[in-house]
């Protein structure tokens, strides 16, 4: 068959790759998985028994479920300082739809979006399956991986349409706070630009800092999507639930597409998601509580080792760590870890070049595993040096 060139565009994903040898590989730690461990929490689980029970088993509206997105609507204006009304959210099967439905809406055929490097593995594939041009904005370690604005600028053509931003950011861990946003926030109005924001990690954020939601900024509410989930928050990787908000149009729009493809997401995890956002915050605390002892845990650990560091993330449940000292390239090294000493990490150049220099350590697995998972590290390293 004569297939869609785009296909051809999409590199294989570095981290299946590692995943894929890690697979007949017995008493293996993984730092691999970028999901948490937790079960959903029980109310949310037994919310979605009682829907199965009480015949919640069609098709939903295809944005959603009212009662939901009002829901989601007042979670917006209170927690994002978004000011929306629940016409202006959809509900989407998961965050990875969400983005796909912001770049389809979005591009024309040679349209350029500027994307995080390194960045989500996501980002990149969806602009080319939908016809566009990625431009890469890159995230130095030098800088914390926070963006340079002269780079951002540099990056901006007549062609681009849209910049994807990430905070808190998969993979380095890196935040964005206030001040930067109103930055990039300035540019994308003098530029006529969209902000496509993924705020996927907007519960798991240290040491105080606050989540922003660039929506939130003065003048940015009709040129921004922003998309949340309940993935990383409420441990509801399966379920597949997630919702963006943006302007009016485009969300008359947007109903074309969930119309044509999924029709609505699944009425069972819409209606866990009810309970989710309805019910009691506290899961949400714990989980979080338990990410920031073991990223206490592991980045001390790591920092000790010889030759590795590692600088505490500000957000997620991800530490970017510089290999560089060991004279190894990052995918080198996660291949040395995974053979010599059975622990799954991920090569920073998995999610772009500028990850080249850094492995992706996913601190969502237990103190236990983390504790063996640094002593094997550690002596996997002293063993090269
Ligand atoms: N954005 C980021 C930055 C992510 O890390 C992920 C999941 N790894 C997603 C979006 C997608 O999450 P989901 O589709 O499970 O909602």
């Amino acid at each position: 068959m004569e297939l869609n060139a785009n296909f051809k565009k999409i590199k294989p994903s570095g981290i299946r790759k590692l995943f894929d040898l890690a697979q007949d590989k017995k008493d293996l730690v993984s730092f691999g998985i970028g999901e948490p461990d937790f079960i959903t929490p029980i109310h949310i689980r037994e919310a979605a028994k009682k829907a199965l029970d009480e015949g919640y088993t069609r098709y939903t509206p295809n944005l959603g479920f009212p009662e939901f997105r009002e829901a989601l609507a007042d979670k917006l204006n209170l927690k994002n300082k978004i000011s929306v009304i629940p016409e202006e959210v959809v509900i989407t099967s998961g965050g990875t739809e969400a983005l796909f439905f912001s770049f389809y809406s979005l591009i024309n055929p040679g349209d350029e979006v500027i994307i995080p490097d390194p960045g989500f593995v996501a980002y990149e594939s969806q602009v080319f399956l939908t016809g566009g041009t990625p431009v890469y904005l890159p995230l130095r370690g030098e800088n914390n991986f926070h963006p340079d604005l002269e780079e951002l600028k540099n990056c901006i053509t007549p062609k681009t349409k849209a910049i994807l931003l990430n905070s808190p950011s998969n993979p380095t861990g890196a935040a964005f706070d206030e001040n930067e946003l109103l930055a990039i926030a300035q540019i994308a109005q003098e530029k006529n630009l969209v902000v496509i924001s993924d705020e996927l990690y907007e519960d798991i954020i240290y040491d105080g800092r606050k989540h922003i939601s660039i929506a939130s900024l003065p003048g940015m509410k009709d040129r921004t999507i922003s998309i949340f989930g309940f993935s990383k928050s409420y441990a509801m990787t399966g379920w597949r639930l997630a919702y963006l908000t943006t302007e009016a149009n485009l969300i008359k729009e947007m109903t074309k597409l969930l119309q044509n493809t999924a029709v609505c997401a699944n009425a069972i995890a819409q209606r866990a998601g009810l309970a989710a956002i309805r019910g009691p915050q506290d899961c949400v605390t714990k989980m979080f509580n338990a990410y920031n002892e073991r990223r206490n845990v592991l980045v001390k650990g790591i920092d000790e080792i010889q030759g590795l560091s590692c600088r505490p993330p500000e957000g997620t449940f991800y530490a970017f760590v510089n290999i560089k000292e060991t004279g190894m390239s990052a995918e080198e090294l996660s291949m040395y870890l995974l053979e010599e000493c059975k622990v799954v990490t991920v090569p920073g150049t998995a999610f772009g070049e500028q990850g080249e220099g850094y492995i992706r350590l996913s601190f969502a697995t237990s103190l236990d595993m983390i504790k063996e998972g640094i002593a094997r590290i550690k002596k996997g390293i002293e063993n090269i040096n």
